[in-house]
């Protein structure tokens, strides 16, 4: 999602990125509006200006409440059905027993910020500009910029607050169920709810022959899908342990070794990354690509000079999802698992990336063997 989208500022120190569709929806207004003069097009213009503000100040909310919790934002993608805050989960502090509270808190934070600028947006016009009705219609038009920046934020407050997973207001019940049961059942309940809330949708788009609804109604379904999928990837690497995946069976490569030789070994073996050794312990880790590299650009030398000395290990009982922590967090490719001390075995991405494959396959052969 990243790839498709390009930054266009930060906010409270939190990337803001626009993705590439959001042009699609620019070309729409331009497009509706040729009829109209240039002022009228301008206003066309200002609506999705305001629509845009009043989205990125909903995951401006997420994003700060989850950074004031101990969740980092990596950043907000604006989407033309809406907003993404992307957060840093790899850098969260973990905080295993109040975690549903936390859920809940980011999940409301959006819409209870449109709610709160909607508040003080009509008391403040209501006070100041003579004349100014909230409720002429139409409520939401191009006519009347002031009026409309209060329906959008009341629409963006209240719409995501439904109950519906992914909404917001599903997340916070997902949150909720997290009380007394894992995240896959709390995300299938939440899901299971989210279904009907789409089905509704679609149904009473089509009875009254409203089409937006249905589209609602169609992003909510498929919406609620995937990411009941993404939970089960989450839960599926929280419960591998590392002595399921790891290398047994593996080159390691010793300080003293020159370039050549190391590249000699790598040339035997399929592995991408080494771990260095001396004696019984570990030293470092080094790349194939490294190696490579540092023959290209000197010459000859020893490992030694060339190796990574500071590397993270991890013990075979810790669960899947932390090694793919400790791999991007650090931006490695290798960490070695150590029991006592004692080097037993390595993961790298790149097994990783075989085994995740490979176990998702005999989990449904396991599982179609009991049924
Ligand atoms: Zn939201």
């Amino acid at each position: 999602m990243r790839s498709w989208s390009i930054p266009v500022g930060r906010l409270f120190g939190i990337e803001i990125r626009i993705h590439l569709t959001f042009l699609f929806v620019l070309a729409f207004v331009w497009g509706n509006d040729k009829a109209q003069d240039a002022t009228g097009m301008l206003r066309g213009l200002a609506v999705v200006a305001i629509i845009f503000g009043s989205v990125v100040l909903h995951e401006l909310g997420h994003a700060l409440v989850a950074r004031g919790s101990g969740i980092p934002a990596k950043g907000i993608i604006l989407l033309p059905i809406g907003g993404v805050t992307i957060l840093d989960e790899a850098h969260a502090i973990p905080d295993p027993l109040n975690s549903w509270k936390r859920d809940i808190r980011i999940a409301v934070a959006g819409p209870l910020v449109n709610l709160v600028i909607a508040g003080l947006a009509a008391l403040v016009l209501l006070a100041a500009v003579p004349g100014f009705s909230l409720t002429a219609r139409p409520l939401l038009h191009s006519s009347s910029l002031l009026r409309s920046f209060v329906w959008v934020n009341v629409y963006l407050g209240l719409f995501n607050l439904l109950p519906a997973y992914p909404m917001d207001g599903g997340r916070a019940l997902r949150g909720w169920f997290t009380r007394c049961m894992d995240m896959v059942q709390a995300t299938r309940r939440a899901v299971r709810i989210g279904h009907v809330f789409s089905v509704l949708f679609m149904m009473v788009g089509i009875l009254v022959g409203d089409w937006w609804l249905v589209m609602v109604g169609l992003f909510l379904f498929f919406g609620a899908q995937l990411e009941e999928r993404s939970a089960i990837f989450q839960s599926v690497l929280q419960s591998v342990r590392l002595e399921e995946v790891m290398l047994t069976d593996f080159a390691t490569l010793s300080p003293a070794d020159t370039l050549e030789d190391a590249l000699e070994k790598a040339v035997h073996t399929l592995q991408d990354d080494f771990p260095v050794v001396r004696g019984s312990d570990m030293v470092g880790v080094i790349s194939k690509q490294k190696i490579l590299d540092a023959l290209r650009a000197e010459g000859n030398g020893y490992v030694q000079a060339v190796m990574q000395g500071q590397f993270d290990v991890a013990a075979k009982q810790d669960s899947l999802a932390s090694a793919f922590r400790k791999l991007s967090a650090r931006n490695l490719s290798i960490i070695p698992v150590v029991d006592e001390q004692h080097l037993i075995g390595i993961v790298t991405l790149q097994n990783l990336m075989h085994s995740m494959a490979l176990l998702a396959e005999t989990r449904k052969l396991r599982r179609a063997a009991s049924e």
